[in-house]
């Protein structure tokens, strides 16, 4: 051990954060999970991620980008972290084409502000802290999804440093096994250190949401799923309802979206649709810069733990997930529900051109309750008694999602024969499992 210390300490050029430092408070945790590792190195080079990795060898260990993930694999308890936040460079590196290299530790804030005077955005997510890393090599279902498809559909190459401490250049053309596993694969396969995506040229969007009272729900989730399906895809949007801080069953449904374009009466054509849906509480839809889009991050409180499940809905089973959503928004221990489209540009891409299975998905909702432990275990029973109707009207779930990790879950995430393929990348690139702490694929 003090060894390979000592190895560690004159090939890593980053920060070794160990317990008792004064960082170590904050380093030790994610967003949503405390922890106890025994050190976080932060690497500040591709090299220093090498020698992490090399470190790391037969421990536990934790790859952390912007630390939002839900179940909490960025951090571990003994273990080792590698925080990957010094390597967040965002660079147009071929402005014809709008090529964008970024740092495997970037977050989608700082994406959002360097690439706005390039006139250039990237469909990701709708929060500024979330990570490049963790969003996209499991999805990414954002503002511009169904105009450019997912986040991971707009990767064209990545940088990653494989268990065994090597780097390797990945695309369509270098170790394509590689290249597709890690778009829906997570961080099985090493550390992507830089991701390489395709840009697009974009104009100020109009954002906002539109909210319409409790007793409108099913009416208008109903009438927007209809929408939905023919809308143009420059309108991407998420309904959401039962808001426990607004009310609960008493909150308004709010339809949020972007119009992906600056085009008043074309908007206006796009979204009247939407605001002819029932009775409208508040409008707040506004022109603004892209960047302006991504909600600023909020820290719960310590003692607050978030539970996330969420899961795909196709199209004949809409009506059916729907009524049952709608109802238990309606109900005394409703959790926070948002219903997501998805389709357009996700539907175009063949289902096996990447390692995410759930592109002819209509709709991905996800269920949420917070709160300090006893508030979480009241709310249980109901929600499982909800996740339990739904099952016969859902298929598969998003990893991105979802706060648990059973076996099951990986499983919905990964189908038997994208598993399979998975699993045989997972074997020629992390034989042991080092990359264990995701949803994990077993060599
Ligand atoms: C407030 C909030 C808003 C969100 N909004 C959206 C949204 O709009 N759309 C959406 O699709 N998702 C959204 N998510 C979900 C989000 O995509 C996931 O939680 C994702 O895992 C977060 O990535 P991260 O890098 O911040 O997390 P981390 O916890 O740092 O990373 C999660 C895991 O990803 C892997 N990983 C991360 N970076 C790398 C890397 N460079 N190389 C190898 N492995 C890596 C590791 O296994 C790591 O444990 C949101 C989450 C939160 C908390």
């Amino acid at each position: 051990m003090t060894s390979a210390l000592e190895k560690l300490r004159q090939e890593f050029g980053g920060d070794i954060i160990q317990p008792g430092a004064a960082e170590y408070e904050s380093a030790s945790r994610s967003l949503l999970t405390p922890g106890s590792p025994a050190m976080v190195l932060r690497p500040r080079t591709v090299g220093d991620v090498c020698a992490a990795v090399t470190f790391a060898a037969g421990k536990v260990l934790s790859v952390r980008d912007g630390g939002h993930g839900f179940p909490g694999f960025g951090t571990n308890d003994g273990g080792l972290v590698i925080d990957l936040s010094g390597l967040a460079d965002v660079e147009v590196v071929d402005s014809e084409r709008h090529i964008v290299r970024i740092g495997g530790g970037a977050t989608w804030g700082q994406v959002a502000v360097a690439l706005a005077p390039h006139g250039l955005a990237i469909s990701a997510g709708d929060t500024k802290d979330v990570g490049v890393g963790g969003l996209t090599l499991a999805g990414g279902i954002g503002w511009k999804v169904r105009k450019y498809g997912l986040a991971l559909d707009g990767v064209v190459a990545a940088e990653v440093v494989t268990a065994d401490g090597e780097v390797v250049r990945t695309s369509a053309a270098e170790r394509p096994e590689l290249f597709w596993a890690i778009r829906g694969g997570g961080g099985n396969f090493g550390i992507v250190t830089a991701f390489d995506f395709a840009a697009h040229p974009t104009t100020d969007v109009f954002h906002g949401r539109i909210a319409f009272p409790a007793t409108e729900v099913a009416t208008v989730l109903n009438g927007w799923s209809d929408y939905m399906r023919t809308a143009p895809e420059e309108l991407t949007s998420v309904a959401s309802f039962a808001n426990p801080m607004a009310g609960g069953p008493k909150a308004p449904i709010e339809i949020h979206l972007v119009f992906d374009g600056d085009d008043e009466k074309r908007a206006a054509t796009v979204l009247d649709p939407i605001r002819e849906l029932g009775t409208v509480v508040d409008d707040d839809v506004a022109l603004k810069p892209y960047g302006e889009t991504l909600m600023d991050g909020v820290v719960p409180p310590p003692a607050v733990r978030i539970v996330n499940r969420s899961a795909f809905v196709d199209h004949d089973s809409v009506s059916d997930a729907l009524r049952i959503l709608a109802d238990a928004g309606a109900s005394e221990h409703a959790p926070l529900i948002a219903v997501r489209s998805v389709g357009g540009a996700v539907a175009r891409v063949p289902d096996d051109a990447t390692a995410y299975a759930h592109r002819q998905a209509e709709l991905m909702f996800v269920t949420t309750i917070a709160g300090p432990p006893p508030v979480l275990d009241a709310g249980r029973p109901p929600l499982e008694a909800l996740w339990a109707s739904l099952a016969p009207h859902t298929d598969g779930l998003y990893a991105n999602f979802t706060s648990s990790a059973t076996d099951e879950d990986v499983a919905a995430i990964y189908p038997p024969e994208t598993y399979r393929r998975l699993a045989a990348v997972k074997r020629q690139y992390d034989p042991d499992n080092l990359f264990a702490r995701n949803y994990n694929i077993r060599p």
